[in-house]
């Protein structure tokens, strides 16, 4: 295969993240990345950098509009300065029940992605845009969905059904899993070493946790929507389903409108919950480490509902696997917060888990387990660009069969 430039595009609610690879036989060379950051802002943020680091693009304009955002990012491409993409590929949070495979983006494709937008309303409203831009400013280049509830693909339907009536379970209400691109690329990783009982725990401002036997999602925390599993910034992972009712009718008290007062809850559950719901102050684990230094107790209850519950997931897919080989971090937090590992792994001692300080004391790609530790406890940066690439270039491959 001669060298091919691979764009990858991952847009969240506010931003559009990129990065553009040359891609040869076995060989993947970044050759930069950006984003424009701040969408709906008059101080948005708009950089390219090369692999090296150096700032290519360094601009603070404003972006009233993703449409501004995305022409931003799309003239640059198109300006001659970097080598034209070939191909195109597209983080996608969630197809609903009917998109489940990677593949070539089609319009027919798009509508059937923003059918089922409710599955991921921070997501896939702005992903979808991008593709229909893509294909417009793009035209010929043939563009790729890469999803995020791909790797899941493999949970037993155990795992995936949930207890509710046949009805429901037929409009595609299961449990779909999330962060898929990032569980993929710690097992492309630990190649050829995979172990056979895995637990992932990735940890940023979404968060989650996945069992992995022999390579394979065998269960997730996630489940219909990234809102379900664990707590994270602002999400309020699993609850009782009592809370969601009594919260629903003190809503409708002043929002009769059935809609609406659904929409305000998902706002609840959604964007004003977890970490920034119980600690009152900040969704960004920085933010909380520095205010429980300060001596607020709310931010540490926030912090420990966060790490316990962490545990207690760990706790039960141990259960669900037999016992454990290996425990990887990976995530912001996962990554970066020395504190929530050390917390997380702390009353884990009885499952074979337990963490060397010293060793922990690390940022970034690291074995932070201590030599006795009966499972080996890993921290490992996702690589998802990297993975979205390797998807495109397989997805082209199959093509000219
Ligand atoms: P992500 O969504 O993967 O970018 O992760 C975002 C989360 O990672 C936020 O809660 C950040 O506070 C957290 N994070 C990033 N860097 C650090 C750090 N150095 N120490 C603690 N938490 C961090």
């Amino acid at each position: 295969m001669s060298s091919l430039p691979v764009l990858v595009l991952n847009s969240g609610s506010s931003s559009i993240k990129f990065a553009m690879y040359e891609a040869s036989d076995g060989q993947r060379t970044k050759i930069f990345e950006g984003a424009v950051d701040g969408i709906g802002t008059d101080n948005g943020k708009f950089w390219i950098k090369d692999d090296a680091g150096n700032k290519l693009v360094d601009q603070t304009p404003a972006l009233p509009n993703r449409s501004v955002a995305f022409s931003m990012v799309a003239d640059v491409l198109h300006s001659g300065q970097f080598p034209a993409p070939k191909a195109i590929g597209h983080r996608t949070v969630c197809g609903g029940p009917t998109v489940r495979d990677n593949q070539l983006i089609t319009p027919k494709l798009i509508d059937e992605i923003e059918s089922y937008a409710a599955l991921a309303p921070l997501h896939t409203p702005i992903a979808v845009y991008i593709m229909r831009e893509s294909l417009r400013l793009f035209p010929g280049i043939p563009n790729f969905a890469v999803l995020d509830t791909y790797f899941h693909r493999t949970m037993p339907e155990v795992v995936t059904r949930m207890p509710i009536p046949d009805e429901y379970a037929k409009m595609g209400v299961r449990r779909y899993g999330y962060h898929g691109i990032s569980y993929e690329s710690i097992i492309y990783q630990l190649q050829p070493n995979i172990p056979e009982k895995l637990i992932v725990a990735h940890l940023g401002n979404g968060a989650s946790i996945t069992a992995i036997r022999n390579g394979e999602s065998l269960d997730t925390s996630m489940g219909l929507t990234p809102t379900g599993g664990i707590i994270s910034g602002s999400r309020t992972g699993d609850i009782d389903p009592g809370v969601v009712i009594f919260i629903l009718k003190k809503i409708a008290e002043t929002t009769p409108d059935a809609t609406a007062a659904a929409d305000k809850l998902e706002t609840v559950f959604s964007k004003k919950s977890g970490l920034l719901g119980v600690s009152g102050l900040s969704n960004d684990m920085r933010d909380l480490r520095e205010a429980i230094k300060d001596g607020n107790d709310q931010a540490r209850l926030a912090v420990d509902k966060f790490t316990g519950t962490i545990a207690k997931w760990i706790g039960s897919f141990y259960a669900e696997l037999g016992g454990l080989d290996m425990l990887v971090f990976t995530g912001g937090i996962g990554e970066n917060d020395i504190a929530s590992r050390a917390e997380i792994c702390s009353g884990l001692a009885a499952l074979g888990i337990i963490v060397d300080p010293e060793k922990n004391n690390v940022r970034g790609e690291a074995v932070i387990s201590a030599d006795g530790s009966k499972v080996k406890v890993r921290v490992i940066p996702p690589a998802e660009d990297l993975m979205i690439v390797n998807h495109v270039v397989r997805l082209l491959n199959n093509q000219g069969e």
